[in-house]
């Protein structure tokens, strides 16, 4: 790889070492990117005619709420209802020929399963993730950090080992996997046991054994499964 840009914020995202460390990562670009489009962003014609091209999923519009900005959310929300209207959802469609509303329903489609700040966190994601592979595979010092993880959640564990395998050796490639699946392996038998105890509480056979770290055994599963590491 020819340039890495983000050794930084990967090590201190892993150095943290409590969840999934590229959920951090993608956090914090979400973050970012959710304030760039709230700032000036919102302003700039190229922005404008994607963020009326691609829309907002709910969780971001709700994101958007949230935010003190509200004359920009105001200004990017005039600017994509004007868009609808073109793209004619109000106007007389009484006489629209079959072929004309196909391309409205087309228009429709992509802006309703599309999001800027999605887009955008995923595109930088990527870059990401091949940044990471990259510091694994010509950093040993990251490799130990990659086993000192406290896992990595199902989404991001797929990201990547699809994308290192087009871009490290089939040798390194096990080992690598190894790193990621044996830190997240690890977890994994210990959500189990702590789900089963949690299930047999209610045996009575079972009750009256403490259930210690297994009463949360259910939220910790599901943060595990969204990858969410922001529950206490
Ligand atoms: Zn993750
Ligand atoms: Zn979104």
């Amino acid at each position: 790889m020819k340039e890495v840009i983000y050794t930084i914020p990967i090590n201190d995202a892993y150095d943290v070492k409590c969840g999934c460390p590229v959920c951090c990562l993608e956090k914090q670009l979400n973050d970012e990117s959710t304030e760039y489009v709230m700032g000036a962003a919102m302003m700039e014609p190229d922005v404008r005619i994607e963020t009326n091209r691609l829309g907002f999923c709910p969780k971001h519009f709700s994101e958007m709420l949230g935010m003190k900005n509200r004359l920009s959310l105001a200004l990017m929300l005039q600017s994509y209802l004007g868009e609808l209207l073109e793209k004619g959802v109000v106007a007389d469609t009484s006489h629209i020929s079959k072929k004309d509303m196909e391309a409205i329903s087309g228009k429709l489609y992509e802006s309703s399963h599309n999001c800027f700040i999605c887009n955008r966190v995923n595109e930088k994601l990527e870059l990401f993730i091949k940044n990471i592979i990259y510091i694994w595979e010509s950093e040993p010092e990251f490799r130990e950090k990659t086993r000192e993880q406290e896992y990595f959640c199902p989404k991001h564990l797929a990201q990547l080992t699809r994308t290192a395998k087009s871009l490290i050796s089939k040798r390194n490639y096990s080992a690598f996997c190894e790193d990621h699946f044996g830190v997240t392996r690890k977890l994994l038998s210990s959500l189990s046991e702590d789900v089963t105890k949690f299930c047999n509480s209610y045996n009575y056979m079972f009750r009256h054994i403490p259930l210690g770290d297994a009463k949360v055994a259910i939220e910790r599963t599901i943060d595990f499964l969204n990858g969410d590491n922001e529950r206490d």
